[in-house]
C-alpha cells in the first residue's frame, strides 16, 4: 500500500513541510536563513581571497 503524498517543499531551516514554491515556513526562519547565507557568502569570499592570493604569490615566486 503506497500512500500518495501531495507535492510539497521543505523549509530550508527547520525542514517543516511547506507549499510548493515556498522556501521557508516563517519570518523567523527567513531571518535565520538570511543571516546564514550572508555568513556563507563572507566565508566563500574569504576562501576565494586566500586561493587567488596564493596563486598570485606562487606566480610571483616562480617568475625569475
Ligand atoms: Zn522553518
Amino acid at each position: 500500500m503506497v500512500e500518495k503524498i501531495p507535492p510539497h517543499n521543505h523549509c530550508h531551516m527547520c525542514m517543516k513541510a511547506i507549499p510548493v514554491g515556498e522556501k521557508l515556513c516563517s519570518e523567523e526562519c527567513r531571518q535565520k536563513y538570511t543571516t546564514l547565507t550572508k555568513r556563507r557568502r563572507i566565508i566563500w569570499l574569504f576562501l576565494w581571497a586566500i586561493i587567488v592570493g596564493s596563486i598570485i604569490v606562487l606566480m610571483l615566486v616562480q617568475t625569475p
